[in-house]
């Protein structure tokens, strides 16, 4: 525990004012990006939309050549979780698709992802949409100074199982900073393995609940970046980036106002 305490970076106000900026950035492009998704859009269009978006706003992708990823955006469809290689699919009508983004500006990161309905989806995929970005809403609203960070993983899952939901356990959220992923890793989900340790205000966080309609496992594909699904069952995908505060969470990546976190 004390070594994981070490490795936070607590921000000044400052400093998540600086992040506000990148954040910024990231909540103008995804309302952009939504009136982009549609049948016949490649995702690698998407991918250089994004970027074109990102660089005319001051900012740079954060995941552009991240570890040798080539795009600027994880682009995701349907059973693919996260980690999606952008390229010449062309998007359906009834997928889902899930946009992943990170912008780095003046030295400091933020981080989001939303995932979209592609023209009209059936009720079962609507529903999952609805109730991952509800997780989402779950986790943020148990942020509080003093509390651990786990409780935003039990209020997660607790709210993807009462819709019979699994969440996915082999990737986490994160802190974030001056590097776009610090500790402490914030699990989605009741976690024993995991430090646990208490939110203090300036502790920034990306939580990013990944929701499957099946089984929790998923595999690596064969592009050695794309995670999916093991049974192929959809799973959707939202993620904000969070400063605590005094005063409670500080969603920084809030799209603007009027629709619930996003
Ligand atoms: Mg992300
Ligand atoms: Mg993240």
């Amino acid at each position: 525990m004390s070594f994981s305490r070490q490795q936070i970076k607590l921000k000044s106000a400052d400093q998540v004012d600086k992040m506000q900026a990148s954040a910024d950035i990231l909540a103008s492009v995804f309302l952009e990006v939504r009136k982009l998704v549609r049948p016949g859009v490649t995702t690698g269009g998407l991918d250089e939309a994004i970027e074109a978006m990102i660089r005319d706003a001051g900012g740079v992708p954060s995941f552009k050549g991240y570890h040798g990823f080539p795009g600027s955006a994880c682009i995701s469809v349907n059973e693919e979780v996260v980690h999606g290689i952008p390229g010449p699919r062309e998007l359906r009508d009834g997928d889902i698709v899930g946009i992943d983004i990170g912008v780095i500006r003046d030295g400091w990161h933020a981080d989001s992802a939303e995932t979209l309905p592609v023209g009209n989806v059936d009720a079962e995929a609507a529903r999952l949409l609805r109730v991952a970005q509800e997780c989402l809403g779950r986790g943020i609203a148990a942020i509080a100074p003093g509390e651990r960070v786990s409780v935003v993983g039990v209020a997660i899952e607790e709210h993807a199982r009462a819709h019979g939901y699994a969440v996915v356990e082999s990737l986490v959220g994160h802190g974030i900073g001056r590097d776009l992923h610090e500790d402490p890793q914030v699990p989605n989900f009741r976690c024993y393995t995991m430090p646990d340790p208490v939110m203090e205000e300036g502790l920034v966080i990306a939580i990013e609940p990944m929701i499957n309609a099946g089984t929790k496992r998923v595999v690596t594909a064969r592009d050695e970046w794309t995670i999916v699904t093991a049974d192929r069952a959809l799973s959707a995908h939202f993620e904000h980036t969070v400063a605590v505060t005094a005063d409670g969470p500080r969603v920084l990546t809030q799209r603007g106002t009027g629709v619930a976190a996003f």
